[in-house]
């Protein structure tokens, strides 16, 4: 029997050859290359399932038993089981499963909160931020004056003093914890007594670190925030998608906030891919997964280090590292284009106090999100170790990446994705 993929693939063939081949052309990178974005991960099949069903036929404004259409009694209950299990599994009061991406999701926090012109205190993009926390030419830089808190210069970990004394002098309306790039522990009890201390509204975007979170394997900002914002495609495993988590004083804010005031219909193939991807983040076999993620980063890390790499704050405690290249005399957008010949897949990222621009930057990030979903463990993290170190210590020798290239297709092989090829 084919599976739901397989008869879907097949309509599409039929359909549209041109984008059938497309989708099998990425089907098979993902395959046999190392995946190495920290952001990105391989949901199961069910949730592919969930993600291509005929829920996408189905309109739904509103919220459960409030819903604007009629024929809403089974996407109700799929909404309705997604919030109960969010909030089950990261223990929060309430919970909008409706947002279409992390970024929605944030304005969703912000517009609960912020008027245009108010402050807000957030990490800074080239310290690991994301643009949704206050890039200039992002909605948030346009609409509200930015205070900006960093990482401490020698420790490259994040600041606390300096956030406390930003927060007293800027009195923001909210304080942002979370970031894009960040390979350690966030401390959300230090936030809110900061927060606390200048009235501040916390808003934790743990879109990068959910996974771990629901899993056990770093700690869970909700009691400490009054807004918790996530996508749940990263570590969470999950579909492409977003959530709010929040206290039943915020509740009606951001559920209005959310629709009508910034999203119309809720993409109901997602919601019931959250649901499905709640359930499994709340199973034993998750807490194992999270654990092995954050084990093979660590271990990852520190074979990096043993191969003469620099590592920003010296390694990491979550599923991501940072790479400064400058080292080995490389940039990070170099460093990115010759591990992709190589057949690893990396982003090139700012390290913090960067000397380079955004498009070119000193550093890679790497997460092992994905290749853990693979089954890979501390064995292969050595492999990898030396794969990188051999592709970005011989920038010159093309071989070295064809071999390394072939060499990493093997490794992939041996770790099947999505059936076999
Ligand atoms: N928040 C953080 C911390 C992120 O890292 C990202 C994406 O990388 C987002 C928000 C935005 O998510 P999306 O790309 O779904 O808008």
């Amino acid at each position: 029997m084919s599976s739901f993929t397989d008869v879907m693939e097949d309509s599409i063939a039929e359909a549209d050859e041109e984008i059938y081949g497309l989708i099998r052309g990425e089907l098979s990178r993902q395959r046999t290359q190392i995946e190495l974005i920290a952001s990105e991960n391989f949901v199961p099949t069910a949730i592919l399932e969930a993600m291509g069903s005929v829920l996408s036929n189905k309109y739904a404004e509103g919220y459960p038993h409030r819903k604007y259409y009629g024929g809403c009694e089974f996407v109700e209950r799929i909404e309705e089981i997604a919030i109960e299990r969010v909030k089950a599994l990261f223990g929060a009061d309430h919970a909008n499963v409706q947002p279409h991406s992390g970024s929605t999701a944030n304005q969703a926090a912000y517009f609960s909160v912020m008027e245009p012109g108010d402050t807000m205190l957030s990490m800074r993009l080239d310290h690991g931020g994301h643009l949704s926390h206050g890039h200039p030419i992002n909605f948030t830089g346009k609409m509200y004056k930015i205070a900006a808190y960093g990482v401490n210069e020698e420790t490259e970990t994040i600041d606390y003093d300096n956030l406390a004394r930003l927060a007293r002098e800027n009195r923001p309306k909210v304080i942002v914890a979370g970031a894009s790039a960040y390979p350690r522990t966030i401390d959300f009890k230090r936030f809110r007594e900061i927060a606390d201390e200048t009235g501040a509204i916390l808003v934790t975007d743990m879109a990068h670190i959910a996974g771990l979170v629901a899993g056990g394997a770093h700690a869970n900002p909700t009691q400490y925030s009054d807004f918790v914002t996530s996508t749940t495609h990263k570590t969470l495993r999950g579909p492409r998608g977003a959530f709010v988590l929040c206290g039943e004083n915020f509740a009606k804010d951001l559920d209005r906030t959310v629709f009508p005031g910034i999203q119309g219909g809720p993409l109901l193939p997602a919601i019931a891919g959250k649901a499905v991807c709640f359930k499994l983040a709340s199973e034993p076999s998750f807490k194992e997964y999270a654990r092995r993620v954050v084990k093979n980063a660590s271990v990852l890390a520190e074979a990096l280090k043993e191969r003469g790499f620099r590592l920003v704050s010296g390694g990491t405690d979550n599923h991501m590292m940072l790479v400064d290249l400058r080292p080995k005399t490389l940039t990070g957008k170099l460093g990115q284009q010759l591990l992709h010949e190589a057949g690893i897949t990396s982003n090139k990222n700012a390290i913090p106090f960067d000397p380079e621009n955004p498009m070119v930057t000193s550093g890679l990030r790497f997460g092992t999100a994905a290749i853990t979903t693979r089954g890979m463990t501390e064995k292969e993290m050595v492999i990898l170790a030396d794969a990188i170190n051999d592709v970005l210590s011989a920038p010159g020798d093309k071989s070295i990446r064809e071999a390394t290239r072939a060499k990493m297709t093997d490794l992939c092989l041996a770790f099947p994705l999505y059936g076999k090829l």
